[in-house]
This record gives C-alpha cells, sequence and structure tokens, in this order.
C-alpha cells in the first residue's frame, strides 16, 4: 500500500444524512426537521402525531443541515477519494426519494459552475490532479464508464466518445464494459455532455426516467510504481440511485408498476447488502439485484462504502422521510 495509508479499516461503512433546504417559494414552509446535533443526531417532528409519539432521533456518523455547502460535504468525502489512488474501492451512494437532492450532491445543480459542483466532478478534479502530484513516482491511468440500470437491465450511457478498450481496466462484471480513457475533469465533463445528449429522449421524460433508474459513473485507476513496477487498482463507483418513494400499488399500473417492483427490489437488496456487511455476515446477498452485482467488488472486504441519505424537510414528505431515516438506520 502506498501513501496515505489508511488505518482505519473498520468503520468501512459510513452514513451520512442531508437535509435539503425548501426550495424557491416555499422559504417559510414548517419544517419536519426539529433538531440536528453535533454529534450526528437528527431529530425528526411528525406534525400528523401528539406528544411523545411526535417526535423521534436518528443517529448517523454526521448530519449535514440545509446551509451545508457542497464544498463542506466535499471536505468529509474527500479522504475516501484519496484512498482509490492507494488502490482501495469505494462506493458513494446517494439515496432519498426523488426530489430530496441526490443528483444535487452527485453531480450538483449544473455543470457549468464549479463552486456548486457536486461529489463526482470534485472527486475525478482531486484524482487527475493527486495522480499529477505523484507522477515522479506512479504513473496512474484513469478510465471512466457510465451506465445506467433500469428495469434490471443496464444501458451503457457513454458510447459515442472514441471508446478503446483497455484490458488493465476491466475489472467489473458488466457486460460489454467499454472504457473511456481520460486525463483531465474536462473530458470527463465532455463526456457525460455527449452522453446525455445521445439519449433519445426530452428533457422532462430524461429527469422522469432518472428518478427511476440508477446511474453509476464508475471510475477505475491502475497505478503502476515507476522503481519498483508493482501495481495498484482502484475503483471508485458514484451511485445515484433510484427514487425510493412508495409507489401507491392501487394507482401503479403496467409499466409504472414494473419499474415501481424493480426499484423496490433492488433498494432492498442494496440494504440487505450493505446491512449484512456492517454486521460482518458470513453471507452476504450480492446476486438478488444487479445493482449489487456490479458493485459487488467494491463492497465488502477492504472496500470503503459511503452512503448520503437524503430527507426533505417538508411535511407532506413526513412519511417518505421517517421511511428513508429508517432504511439508513438498518445500514449505519
Ligand atoms: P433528486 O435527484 O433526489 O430527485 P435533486 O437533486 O434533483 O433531487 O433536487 C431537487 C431540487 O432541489 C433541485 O431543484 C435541486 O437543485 C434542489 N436542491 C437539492 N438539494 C439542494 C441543496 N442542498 N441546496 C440547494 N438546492 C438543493
Ligand atoms: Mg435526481
Amino acid at each position: 500500500m502506498l501513501y496515505n495509508q489508511v488505518q482505519d479499516l473498520k468503520g468501512t461503512i459510513r452514513v451520512y444524512c442531508r437535509v435539503r433546504p425548501f426550495l424557491q417559494g416555499q422559504a417559510n414552509g414548517q419544517s419536519t426537521i426539529d433538531h440536528i446535533g453535533e454529534n450526528g443526531n437528527i431529530m425528526i417532528v411528525n406534525p400528523l402525531k401528539q406528544g411523545k409519539e411526535a417526535r423521534k432521533v436518528f443517529s448517523f456518523n454526521k448530519v449535514f443541515g440545509p446551509n451545508v455547502s457542497q464544498e463542506q460535504i466535499y471536505i468529509d468525502t474527500q479522504p475516501l477519494i484519496r484512498s482509490v489512488l492507494d488502490g482501495f474501492n469505494v462506493c458513494i451512494f446517494a439515496y432519498g426519494q426523488t426530489g430530496s437532492g441526490k443528483t444535487y450532491t452527485m453531480s450538483g445543480p449544473d455543470l457549468t459552475t464549479e463552486q456548486t459542483w457536486g461529489v463526482n466532478y470534485r472527486a475525478l478534479r482531486d484524482l487527475f490532479q493527486i495522480s499529477k502530484e505523484r507522477a515522479d513516482v506512479v504513473k496512474y491511468e484513469v478510465g471512466v464508464q457510465m451506465i445506467e440500470i433500469y428495469n434490471e437491465q443496464f444501458t451503457l450511457t457513454t458510447c459515442t466518445l472514441d471508446i478503446r478498450n483497455n484490458s488493465q481496466l476491466n475489472g467489473l462484471n458488466v457486460p460489454d464494459a467499454s472504457w473511456v480513457p481520460v486525463s483531465s475533469t474536462r473530458d470527463v465533463l465532455e463526456m457525460m455532455r455527449i452522453g446525455q445528449k445521445n439519449r433519445a429522449v426530452g428533457a422532462t421524460a430524461l429527469n422522469e426516467r432518472s428518478s427511476r433508474s440508477h446511474s453509476v459513473l464508475t471510475i477505475h485507476v491502475y497505478g503502476k510504481e515507476l522503481v519498483s513496477g508493482s501495481i495498484l487498482k482502484g475503483c471508485m463507483h458514484l451511485v445515484d440511485l433510484a427514487g425510493s418513494e412508495r409507489v401507491d400499488k392501487s394507482e401503479a399500473v403496467g409499466d409504472r408498476l414494473k419499474e415501481a417492483q424493480h426499484i423496490n427490489r433492488s433498494l432492498s437488496a442494496l440494504g440487505d447488502v450493505i446491512s449484512a456487511l456492517a454486521q460482518k455476515s458470513a453471507h452476504i446477498p450480492y446476486r438478488n439485484s444487479k445493482l449489487t452485482q456490479v458493485l459487488q467488488d467494491s463492497l465488502g472486504g477492504q472496500a470503503k462504502t459511503l452512503m448520503f441519505v437524503h430527507i426533505s424537510p417538508e411535511v407532506n414528505a413526513i412519511g417518505e422521510t421517517i421511511s428513508t431515516l429508517k432504511f439508513a438506520e438498518r445500514v449505519a
């Protein structure tokens, strides 16, 4: 292992909770967040209940309130990013109901403003920067792939650039994995822009569908130590999960019902895997969904997992907020 040897191999599963602010136009809305403690506690107030029943505390590794900036979020994520260059595998997830801020955390509100960039661009920027700093010692190659998992099917969303298959970077069980070699954050932004443009759906449809599919950005790092010739491989998955909201079974029919069932199944499969890992269980049920199969190499063992669970402060979201927090507490 090279450089910042990561001491802390115990707590390899971390859960952070992030509360989205009220959106413009609802600034004075009643909030279901009663209190955020320093120590990773959050107290939720359910306006539909009375007395003791109304308040409930949930505990995580950290809780970020509505005013926490993208930069502050990243500071608490950065050590994981660095460990990828030391040969660790890392998974970072964004979980929560549609509209709770998953895409905001992972990508940011728009690609053009660096200040609001999310975790994925900041991570890439760091990876390129650190690999440059280490260039005299290690020669790194970085490969990136974006896939979407919709109804338990993969779609490669970045297949339009000049793709060169690089066997060294093929560590994943994704069929037809094609890797785009990249050398700067700009390359990646360009790749994503092209990937999005080439999806044959309009903006509204894209948004709709993106809330019902898992989007996985995978970054593979391959490093060769110049003096010893030893090789290190690290891999990072940045996952913007499908919306976790329950679909009313009496309303959903046809495709919508099928989508909902696939989402439910894969999110609970993910929860099962992470909680089995957290409990150091002997059997980890990776095979129950495409999502957990794809991520298998980066979940468990020495891999590091970070789950951002997102909640909305609005009163009408209280049901989803509580079920999100319960899901998260199960994996924490
Ligand atoms: P999701 O991906 O979970 O469906 P989004 O990330 O699209 O949710 O967020 C929904 C809306 O809330 C967007 O308009 C987004 O810009 C805004 N938003 C989410 N989180 C934040 C935040 N932390 N600060 C400011 N605006 C946010
Ligand atoms: Mg989204």
